[in-house]
């Protein structure tokens, strides 16, 4: 299956859609490109250690090796692929404990993404878990940030945007936008639009008229060059619910018009768009389906 766009003179374009899934590395990173070679995927994120633990042992030389030989067997540049951090992970944790392991675990990530030669890395903002106020918190993330891309070199920090659950940030963009006013480097950080996390967060993206609404104020905000990356998933509840259950594409609240939408708005070409939908038995279903909305 050809997943390039053609010209009018049929030429191979360098416009196109990096359409994947979130794939399991288990077994070693170098795993991953396999899995989503497997499902007809042309971008993927994983991660690079297991999420649900603080640490976990370095990645050795031959995981690197294999992880970089698949990449390039299946072709998958780093614009194809956005690993993810860990889950524990609060880089705007309102104490000090929790704020320096958080930090230092956030350090990690940012080092393995390095080691392979990845040059992103998605996150989610943090919680200021009512003990401060959001714009605190805030702050402290924009401060995590700046250290971590102090102690590394090449990869972007990619703050997804959130759903507002419980007292996660990052459910507007307008916070999104103050925490990139604080990054110092603004080269090295981006955005992650969540399809599903964006509509119960209050943006309405199913109507055409919220659709544009939410993208030109996102525009506005930040504009379209720190999108970094796109998690596709519709949404077991509905619009401003603040609640974060992902559903099958065109199975949820948003409905299917909203990736014919995506899959034919040139501002989501040439970065890792990424399903996190719930069944991934039926990915490869959904990647194909994806790709044939492209008019
Ligand atoms: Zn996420
Ligand atoms: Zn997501």
């Amino acid at each position: 299956m050809n997943y390039y766009l053609y010209d009018k003179f049929n030429r191979k374009t360098s416009k196109m859609k990096y359409v994947g899934a979130h794939v399991s590395a288990s077994g070693g990173v170098e795993n991953a490109p396999l899995n989503a070679h497997r499902i007809g995927a042309k971008a993927f994120a994983l991660f690079t250690k297991n999420q649900r633990q603080w640490f976990s042992k370095p990645l050795t030389g031959e995981n690197i090796d294999k992880f970089k030989m698949n990449c390039e067997k299946y072709g998958y540049l780093p614009a194809q692929i956005l690993p993810h951090d860990s889950y524990l992970i609060n880089l705007g944790h309102p104490e000090e404990e929790g704020l320096s392991k958080s930090r230092k675990a956030f350090l990690d990530e940012m080092q393995r993404c390095e080691q392979l030669g990845l040059d992103r890395l998605n996150f989610h903002p943090g919680s200021h878990l009512k003990k401060i106020s959001e714009e605190e918190s805030l702050l402290i993330i924009a401060e995590s940030i700046n250290r971590s891309l102090d102690q590394t070199k090449g990869v972007t920090a990619v703050i997804e945007n959130t759903a507002g659950q419980g007292t996660n940030l990052g459910y507007t963009f307008e916070q999104i936008g103050f925490i990139i006013d604080h990054v110092d480097d603004k080269e090295r950080v981006g955005v992650c639009i969540d399809t599903c996390h964006a509509f119960t967060a209050g943006y309405d993206l199913k109507s055409p008229e919220g659709y544009e609404e939410a993208f030109n104020k996102f525009d506005k905000i930040m504009g379209f060059s720190y999108l970094k990356g796109m998690h596709l998933n519709d949404s077991k509840k509905a619009l401003a619910t603040r609640i974060d259950r992902h559903e099958m594409i065109g199975e949820g609240f948003l409905g299917i018009d909203v990736f014919k939408r995506i899959m034919n708005d040139p501002r989501f070409d040439n970065i890792p768009i990424i399903l996190e939908t719930p069944d991934d038995s039926r990915w490869e279903e959904e990647i194909r389906m994806l790709y044939a909305m492209i008019k």
